[in-house]
């Protein structure tokens, strides 16, 4: 068996060939321009989520809000609004805790709600409706397809309409994996009722 120090030695020779390796590497034109490729790429992808991250504070802040209760859990209500997107269940107490865990959408919209006092809480329109808010959002975003102008008053009661079809009109297991694909929620999606969003 090799010592310890013949272990070491080999090591050290091995790394001293690929430093020189590197160095020469670094001195070719193309692998320049990879490098340099790979930083300014690395220098976008920050500037990019500065202004996604800016983006969406803006629509948060320009939404009239239209709120629908998107999870039930315990004695509260975590609402969500059909419009924005934007979702109050970032303040679940595990998400305060885990911060850092939380996707870079989450992120937003918690330190929006954060910076303004969750004042965007009171605004808008709080509607008794609950309902899982993916549902909600492509919902919404069809009844505001076919009516682009519509006002937020007709656009709930349009809402409710469409929401008790799917909830009350009985459909085939393929037809509601259909339904689920045309309104872009995977096929999959099972939380078409109100209790799916009680836990
Ligand atoms: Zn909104």
């Amino acid at each position: 068996m090799e010592s310890l120090n013949e272990q070491y030695k080999k090591v050290v020779e091995e790394r001293e060939k690929l430093i020189k390796q590197i160095d020469d590497l670094q001195k070719d034109e193309n692998v320049k321009l990879y490098l340099e490729s790979i930083s300014q790429n690395n220098q976008l992808i920050h500037k990019q989520e500065k202004l996604y991250q800016k983006l969406k504070t803006e629509e948060y802040a320009s939404c009239n809000h239209i709120w629908i209760t998107a999870l039930h859990d315990y004695d509260s209500n975590y609402c969500g609004c059909i419009k924005c997107g934007l979702d109050q269940i970032v303040f679940r107490p595990d998400c305060h805790t885990y911060y850092h865990l939380l996707t870079l959408d989450q992120k937003i919209m918690y330190d929006f709600f954060e910076s303004n006092d969750r004042l965007a809480l009171r605004q808008g329109i709080k509607t008794k409706i609950f309902c899982d808010l993916d549902l909600a959002k492509a919902i919404y975003s069809r009844i505001k397809n076919s009516h682009p102008n519509i006002d937020d008053k007709t656009a709930i009661k349009y809402f409710k309409v469409a929401l008790n079809d799917i909830r009350h009109i009985k459909v085939s297991k393929e037809r509601k994996k259909n339904r689920a694909k045309r309104l872009s929620l995977g096929p999959n999606f099972k939380n078409w009722k109100a209790k799916d969003v009680m836990k």
